[in-house]
């Protein structure tokens, strides 16, 4: 197979792995088939990284450095839209984030450099399970990801509904937050809803909280500096004419800062155990990270920046775009290794692109992942060029 037919192979990859969607760390048949293609390529596969995950690494010369390009794998427990011909045919599954164009993009860039190379040095696609959830990538380092095949730099993308279809955005810095949840569980004592005295009403502190809660992003953080932070349950034991003894409050923060999200972690703790304390209850407080803040290295991204002016023209790259709250796996990665990662306008027209990710009806845009393979070739041959 040569270069020139790769758009058909681009969609006939995506559309495969559009028709099999597999949920988190559940990617047995799309890990079976990328595995296949890459090894087809030429590539040298390991397989089992992190459950399902897979690095596939080809060398050309002799310069020892090694780039990452990494994807992520998994689909949505969704149930699509029916009568697409490339529709899902995993009843309840579906790739409503275009996991699948990602694996297309990083295909099409792993087929034109083992067929025309131009770099000097090794490449390895990083193919993760369980993005969605925020585990994949941890499980990947758990599995020695860097000792067994070291990076000297990891590129990724994103498609993003919204944006001009083809067009690139990134910037140097936190491009998407990270994400905390938090339970905080406020035990009173309920008793006959006409009998105030007699209780200490949980449902009264809880709102009291709530509240409070509202100061902690407008009063704590600094004003330069983005955080939310949102109380998305409240949930009593109470019934229409019993105060409640316990109330359940859950919630989720986001920030960019290791530091902005220790401060929303403690004032939470702290807000909660004092309001609670001082009604003569008390407050259970429970705070997870699901995911770490993807932070852009600046040289990196100085350098995707250039590679991607010149592969897809300076009027389709904006290299300091707003940062985006959502969260992405893609940042635990970039802990580790300088890294750059980057959002692929999917096209702004609804039903061609502009659909949001996550919905019943989203579909990656075709027509850009040619963007996306010339936009990882700029970068791979920029690392390392060919003598
Ligand atoms: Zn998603
Ligand atoms: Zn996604």
């Amino acid at each position: 197979m040569t270069t020139p037919d790769l758009g058909t192979r681009l969609r006939a990859w995506r559309h495969h792995l559009h028709r099999h969607p597999e949920t988190a760390f559940a990617e047995e048949l799309t890990s079976d088939y990328v595995a296949g293609v890459l090894t087809e390529m030429g590539y040298a596969v390991a397989r089992g990284i992190g459950g399902t995950g897979l690095v596939a690494s080809l060398t050309r010369g002799t310069s020892g450095r090694a780039v990452g390009l990494r994807a992520d794998m998994d689909g949505l427990p969704i149930q699509e839209v029916p009568g697409r011909p490339h529709g899902s045919v995993h009843d309840g599954r579906m790739h409503a984030c275009g996991h699948d164009g990602h694996l297309a993009m990083v295909l099409g860039a792993a087929a034109v450099l083992a067929e025309e190379g131009g770099f000097d040095g090794t490449v390895r696609m990083v193919l993760q399970p369980a993005e969605e959830p925020g585990r994949g990538a941890q499980a990947m380092l758990d599995d020695g990801l860097l000792e067994r095949f070291p990076l000297d730099v990891l590129y990724g993308l994103h498609n993003l509904p919204g944006v001009p279809a083809g067009h690139l955005h990134t910037r140097a810095g936190g491009i998407m937050s990270s994400e905390d949840n938090f339970t905080i569980v406020v035990h009173g004592r309920g008793g006959h809803a006409a009998r105030p005295e007699v209780v200490v009403d949980p449902l009264v502190v809880g709102a009291e909280i709530v509240l409070a809660l509202q100061t902690v992003v407008a009063r704590n953080v600094p004003p330069v500096l983005p955080a939310v932070l949102s109380c998305t349950g409240f949930e009593t034991d109470g019934a229409r004419n019993a105060i409640p003894s316990t109330v359940r409050i859950t919630g989720d923060t986001r920030s960019f800062d290791p530091e902005v999200q220790e401060l929303l972690e403690r004032r939470i703790r702290e807000v909660s155990t004092g309001i609670a304390g001082a009604h003569g209850a008390r407050a259970e407080v429970t705070y997870t990270h699901e995911f770490s803040p993807t932070v852009n290295d600046p040289e990196v991204t100085e350098r995707a920046v250039s590679a991607a002016v010149a592969a897809l023209g300076a009027d389709r790259v904006d290299g300091d775009c707003r940062p985006d709250m959502p969260s992405e796996d893609f940042g635990v990665f970039a802990r580790h290794v300088p890294a750059c990662f980057a959002f692929l306008g999917n096209g702004t027209e609804p039903g061609r692109g502009g659909t949001p990710l996550h919905s019943a009806d989203y579909d990656l845009n075709d027509d850009i992942l040619e963007a996306g393979v010339a936009y990882y070739l700029a970068v791979v041959r920029a690392e390392m060029p060919a003598s």
